[in-house]
């Protein structure tokens, strides 16, 4: 079973691993004389916040250069016009999150709260600077996990995230659907993969074309791959915002 999610229709053609491939040299016929002239232009001098935002995004991708590798962070700059999302350090306060705990959707079941708190659990395990706490007082939470049906879409989950003027991640809640789009409800490995891949979304995580890992848009993996953590880990050491 491949279960999708909304981000992928949303997605133009990736433009791929462009944002951290090193500049490559120019290739000349060596049998061919080529003048190169370079040019300049004088422009206002930086100002002093504009020169120091500037020294932050280099150094951002010096970091990217030397650490992407193994990750998909290439693909989600590609996708997100070379910025970065994410939740604040929160100083150990965690995120609390709300699992719907009971529905009357056909078909669903108490194990599919079982297959969230697995998910989310997985992704605390890897000790992020946002951790998360289950709430059983919706008012309180910072995230509302719900279910539905199905979507109207060929979606099986949906994740909305808020983001400020500076790419901190402010607010998200999660939608996950019971029903595979006219089809059979989802067993419940199924709707652990899918809680697993929109808790991704919700770090900050994009898709990548990898199918081995769990932020593939057709999740057909059940678990976070190597690359999941390395980027999600990775993402956790960087500023948020654009790196270009
Ligand atoms: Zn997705």
């Amino acid at each position: 079973m491949m279960h999708r999610c909304l981000r992928f229709l949303a997605r133009t053609v990736a433009a791929l691993t462009l944002a951290l491939l090193p500049l490559s040299g120019v290739m000349r016929a060596p049998t061919i004389r080529t003048s190169v002239a370079s040019g300049g232009v004088v422009a206002t001098p930086l100002t002093r916040r504009a020169a120091e935002r500037e020294r932050v995004k280099a150094e951002v991708r010096r970091r990217l250069v030397e650490r992407g590798s193994g990750t998909y962070i290439s693909e989600m700059l590609a996708e997100r016009d070379s910025a970065l999302a994410r939740w604040p350090d929160r100083a150990g306060r965690p995120l609390a999150i709300w699992i719907q705990p009971a529905s009357s959707v056909s078909d669903w079941t108490e194990e599919y709260v079982n297959s969230v708190q697995a998910a989310i659990a997985d992704w605390d395990a890897l000790e992020l600077p946002v951790r998360f706490a289950l709430t059983s007082d919706s008012a309180r939470a910072d995230v509302h996990v719900t279910f539905i049906d199905q979507f109207d879409e060929a979606i099986s989950g949906r994740t909305k995230w808020e983001r400020d003027d500076n790419w901190w991640i402010t607010d998200a809640d999660i939608v996950l659907a019971v029903h595979h789009r006219h089809g059979p409800p989802l067993d419940e490995d199924a709707m652990r993969a899918l809680a697993l891949h929109e808790v991704g979304h919700l770090l900050g995580l994009d898709h990548t074309e990898d199918a081995t890992s769990i932020m593939a848009p057709r999740v057909r993996v059940r678990n976070l791959s190597a690359a999941d953590r390395a980027t999600v880990r990775l993402l956790y050491t960087l500023p948020p915002g654009g790196v270009r």
